[in-house]
């Protein structure tokens, strides 16, 4: 069902629904990406500048004909992280539920990074493949305070290691966009009615990536006048190459649409 297969395509235009989807039938039947809520935790003052920062833990579930994709499965339990982020969890059960779906009905996931508000929903999904970038696992399973160690190393994890890119299902694409870690990966959704691409933490706000976007577009239209803008990294041309129509991140409610 998982192949290593490596198709760039355009896609059509919006709009597209980014709404919940349960299994569909008939020849139509189109990828749907739907939102889970994983709950919130606050940035201490010294992580995210002079003031706290609440932010959101957010997942996406793509809800593909041949099987359903889980993007990030949630935050990890630590009693000192939780007191150090005033984590309020939504555990992954509760989570699936409010889409009217359970832990069963999850076929495969894919982790943006193995931060543990990432993937602390993967001990429930044992067995079930895990997509990950080699140089993420490595980083995550050798580095002291990476993440909580419970969450990457427990029998019964089957990962499926990626070295770039790859079309995990078809038209679902895992895509390198290293950065905020070195093994950082975002999915994109290919749709009849326009291209979804989960960012995961690639950036923190949907803003800061469509300032990368506009300043790549303003650099191409006047080289010379536009010299000073930051372009942010190449990886940023080649998810646009997808032709997005929405772009979705792991810690902003707010969505990217060009
Ligand atoms: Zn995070």
């Amino acid at each position: 069902m998982f192949a290593d297969r490596c198709k760039p395509v355009r896609a059509t235009r919006p709009p597209v629904v980014l709404a919940a989807g349960r299994r569909q039938t008939g020849a139509m039947r189109d990828a749907t990406v739907a939102r889970l809520d994983y709950g919130y935790f606050v940035r201490p003052p010294d992580e995210a500048g002079p003031e706290p920062s609440p932010r959101p833990c957010l997942g996406y579930l793509v809800d593909h004909p041949e099987a359903r994709l889980l993007v990030d499965t949630g935050m990890g339990t630590d009693p000192e992280v939780d007191a150090y982020y005033r984590l309020h969890r939504i555990e992954l059960p509760d989570a699936l539920a409010r889409l009217g779906l359970r832990l069963d009905d999850v076929d495969a996931v894919a982790n943006c990074h193995l931060h543990f508000d990432h993937c602390g929903g993967n001990p429930l999904l044992s067995g079930r493949p895990i997509f990950v970038q080699r140089v993420e696992l490595e980083m995550a399973t050798t580095t002291e305070g990476y993440t909580l160690p419970e969450l990457v190393d427990a029998p019964g994890f089957r990962y499926e290691v990626l070295d770039g890119e790859a079309e995990v299902l078809p038209g679902v694409f895992v895509v390198p966009t290293p950065g905020h870690t070195p093994g950082h990966q975002s999915v994109v959704v290919r749709r009849r009615d326009g291209t979804v691409v989960v960012a995961g933490q690639s950036h923190e706000t949907a803003m800061e990536y469509g300032t990368e976007v506009l300043a790549r577009r303003a650099a191409g239209e006047d080289a010379h006048a536009m010299a000073d803008l930051r372009l942010g990294p190449e990886w940023v041309a080649r998810l646009q190459s997808f032709d997005p129509a929405r772009v979705v991140f792991a810690h902003d409610r707010s969505v990217f649409e060009p």
